[in-house]
């Protein structure tokens, strides 16, 4: 879904890299790696930057740049979305596609990570030009992408009908049908049920695990969520629906709280016809700053990056964070969350839930045998919890944050494919 929110998204990833990378560094001293290890993980695999014409409405052709970094592949063919920005930069692609790497190894999922995108602001194409860049970079491209060697999904300012027409233009080049080559596409074109809402629900699934390891009673856990976009609104929906009590939301604008619980599919209506959740009849209005210190037991952060930090970490009073944004804990705000007791349950394990359903969608593909819904979810809830507890045991073992053994599973895997290979 594009949304102007994609704007700030983009620089949340930028955060996103910073964090993880500073975090990687300290990683990298504990585990002891050699320069062997630290050289294969500095470096991309495969990085291109091509440079391809659109003819645009006007008649004129203008040049157009695109990125594509496949950094790791050594557990499989690198997965990664494409994402259309102005500010898209080789650098941080890079970053990106090392943080996909990280993140199918944690869900353990066979793919190494990539990402990609076209220098553009979307914004300022008419829908034929859309398509044309599009079409364009994947001709670009196409020799270095397909379902054994990289596979492209949507991102930030990318939809499923530019998912469909990355299809489309690879297909008519290899003159075959390849559903397998992207993901994100639509459900009439092999795209999976239960994709739109799935890294919701792999959240929660993850959620309702680390619950038990805290012994926090579903009947006794109250929630607020921040943001209610693609993530957020499916998160409070699905909790709702589960017999949770999700008692403050909140969007851009601001946010509600009614503390014995608000009725999700009227807000959702609520904010349908007015644009937002505020002022939903019966609920008190509160702030952003508000909702994230409110008294609750579960606090989801589901819109931007750096949303809890050292100001506000301190007066945090929830038992529990899930992160379903990506990097809204700065590293202070996570110093602090250890020190209180606080489980911190980290975004590359959190929100991997839409990375899953991708590599389903892939397998469905390839096999030509398209699920049920209901089986998607009870794959999706096994892979999830698998990779909770994984990442729970080395975290008990070690006594450290979720999110450093998180980083450790997924670098172990890694190292261990590459061993396997004989590159180390
Ligand atoms: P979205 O654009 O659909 O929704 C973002 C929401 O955040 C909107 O409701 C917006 O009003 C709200 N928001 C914006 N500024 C806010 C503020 N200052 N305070 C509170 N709320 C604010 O985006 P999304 O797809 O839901 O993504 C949300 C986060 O989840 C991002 O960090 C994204 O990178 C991450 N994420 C998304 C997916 C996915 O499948 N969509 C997967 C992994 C990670």
């Amino acid at each position: 879904m594009v949304t102007k929110n994609h704007e700030r998204i983009h620089l949340d990833d930028k955060n996103l890299c910073h964090l993880a990378m500073s975090e990687l560094e300290d990683l990298y001293t504990d585990l002891g790696l050699s320069t062997e290890e630290l050289d294969l993980l500095d470096m991309p695999r495969r990085t291109f930057t091509v440079h391809f014409p659109v003819r645009m409405d006007s008649g004129k052709i203008k040049m157009f740049i695109g990125h594509r970094v496949q950094y790791n592949d050594a557990r499989g063919p690198a997965k990664g979305g494409i994402r259309f920005h102005p500010e898209l930069t080789i650098d941080h692609v890079k970053d990106l596609a090392f943080l996909m790497s990280l993140k199918c190894a944690v869900a353990n999922i066979p793919f190494g990570g990539s990402k990609g995108g076209v220098v553009v602001n979307p914004k300022g194409l008419s829908r034929n030009e859309l398509e044309h860049a599009t079409r364009g970079y994947i001709r670009a491209i196409a020799d270095y992408i397909g379902p054994f060697k990289d596979i492209p999904a949507p991102d930030v300012y990318t939809d499923e009908k530019i998912m469909a027409w990355i299809l489309d233009e690879f297909e008519r080049i290899k003159g075959e049908h390849v559903p397998s080559m992207v993901t994100g596409k639509p459900i009439e074109l092999g795209g999976s049920k239960a994709r739109s809402y799935s890294t919701s629900l792999g959240g929660i699934y993850v959620l309702e695990e680390a619950m038990k390891k805290i012994n926090l009673d579903k009947s006794k856990a109250f929630i607020a969520i921040q943001g209610f976009g693609n993530v957020g609104e499916n998160a409070a929906r699905l909790l709702h629906e589960r017999e949770y009590n999700v008692i403050a939301v909140s969007d851009s604008k601001g946010g509600i709280i009614k503390e014995d619980g608000l009725f999700i599919p009227a807000v959702i209506k609520h904010k349908n016809e007015t644009g937002s959740v505020i002022d939903f009849p019966g609920s008190k209005n509160i702030t952003n700053e508000e909702l994230l210190t409110c008294k609750c037991d579960i606090l989801i952060p589901a819109a931007l990056s750096d949303q809890l930090n050292r100001d506000n970490a301190p007066n945090v009073k929830s038992k529990l964070v899930l992160e379903l944004a990506n990097a809204p804990t700065t590293r202070d705000a996570d110093d602090i969350f250890f020190d209180k007791n606080i489980m911190l349950i980290p975004d590359v394990l959190a929100n991997a839930g839409g990375v899953v359903v991708s590599y389903f969608e892939w397998s469905q593909n390839l096999n030509n045998d398209y699920w049920e819904e209901e089986k998607v979810l009870e794959k999706l809830k096994k892979t999830m919890i698998t990779a909770f507890n994984d990442v729970y045991s080395l975290c008990q073992e070690q006594k450290c944050r979720l999110r450093k053994s998180a980083y450790s599973v997924a670098l172990k895997r890694i190292l261990e494919a590459e061993k396997l290979r004989g590159n180390l």
